[in-house]
């Protein structure tokens, strides 16, 4: 079933799902079940599992020089959502990106999850890869997420890229596209990013889902620039519990984003590792009942491997 179908489904109740990470290569698919087991007790009508593209890494060689190669370390996005529907009977979102992909192999991606039943892709770009000082597309890939929403638009049309294939069956993909409330870092301001947000609308997409946000305030002003823009989809929130020290530089660091004072002279005020873990708790526990009194369609948890601390924060909400 599609997103924006549950969310209709659920006449104005906020909703709860999680993005998760595939496991490190070699690692176990019970190493999802671990994280998703305990999370099923709160009916997540959709999961979002991450794409990771390959990365550079240098190997020492035994004549001493480094060999620069690339990896893929989290593999496996399309089947942890196989095995997901399987096991829970919930729908599962795979996280398609542009990066590292052709558009053909863009095409035969999604013709496989579209053959699995997957009805739902969160349509990204993806970031430089590690070395790269910017994000560098495919020789024949695409550039935006944009293009890529118009390519997955253009397949629930039924129009494939070799024109001579006719009478090909449409997919039938809920499309969703990433938005952000303290803007993409490498948008010149929030207007222009805005301006490309509804580009990916109109070409198709039927939800955002925002990045990362720990003041409710830039979410509400980001909704209201939204709707004043005319991008009139179902907006939803993304959260995540800060619960360690050094996530008060890397979070920023990482997602282009600001720490509220209030929280970070909170985390400043507290002795140990116990006392940060419960103000971060606290603070996603407040933000979440805010944001679902004011209604927002779903609350979106990126657990990030922690599930004990999600579980706590979502008991305390539902
Ligand atoms: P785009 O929408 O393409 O935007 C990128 C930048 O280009 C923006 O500054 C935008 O303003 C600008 N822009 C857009 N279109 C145009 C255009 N036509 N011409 C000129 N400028 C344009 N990354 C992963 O690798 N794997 C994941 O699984 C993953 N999941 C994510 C989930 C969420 C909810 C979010 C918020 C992010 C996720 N990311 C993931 C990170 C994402 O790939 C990066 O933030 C990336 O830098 C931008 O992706 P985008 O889809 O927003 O890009």
């Amino acid at each position: 079933m599609k997103v924006t179908d549950h969310f209709k489904k659920a006449k104005g109740e906020t909703l709860i799902s999680f993005e998760i990470l595939p496991p490190l290569k070699g690692g176990r698919i019970q190493s999802i079940f671990d994280v998703l087991d305990p999370l099923m007790d709160f009916n997540p009508p959709f999961v979002d599992v991450t794409y990771h593209r390959e990365e550079f890494i240098y190997k020492k060689r035994p004549s001493g020089y480094f060999e620069k190669v690339a990896v893929r370390k989290r593999p496996g996005t399309v089947g942890i959502c196989a095995a997901i529907m399987n096991r829970y009977g919930v729908d599962a979102v795979p996280h398609l990106i542009c990066g590292g992909f052709t558009i053909e192999e863009t095409e035969d991606a999604l013709i496989d999850l579209k053959f699995l039943g997957i009805d739902n892709v969160l349509v990204l770009r993806g970031d430089a890869r590690k070395f790269d000082t910017k994000f560098e597309p495919e020789p024949q890939g695409h550039a935006y997420a944009l293009d890529l929403v118009e390519q997955v638009h253009n397949m629930n049309n039924g129009v494939y890229l070799d024109s001579n294939i006719t009478n090909a069956e449409n997919s039938n993909f809920c499309i969703g596209v990433a938005g952000y409330p303290e803007k993409h870092f490498e948008a010149p301001n929030l207007n222009m990013d805005l301006y490309y947000l509804k580009k990916k609308i109109d070409a198709g997409a039927d939800y955002i889902v925002t990045q990362m946000f720990f003041d409710n305030k830039k979410y509400f002003e980001f909704v209201k620039m939204c709707r004043e823009a005319g991008i009139n989809v179902p907006i939803v929130p993304g959260l995540k519990p800060i619960t360690k020290k050094y996530q008060l530089t890397s979070i920023p660091r990482l997602f282009h984003l600001d720490l509220p004072e209030d929280l970070v002279s909170e985390f400043a005020k507290a002795k140990t590792t116990d006392a940060r873990k419960e103000i971060g708790i606290e603070w996603c526990v407040q933000q979440s009942k805010e944001l679902k009194e004011a209604g927002v369609p779903c609350l979106h948890y990126y657990t990030m491997g922690d599930v004990q601390t999600i579980k706590s924060i979502v008991k305390q909400v539902y």
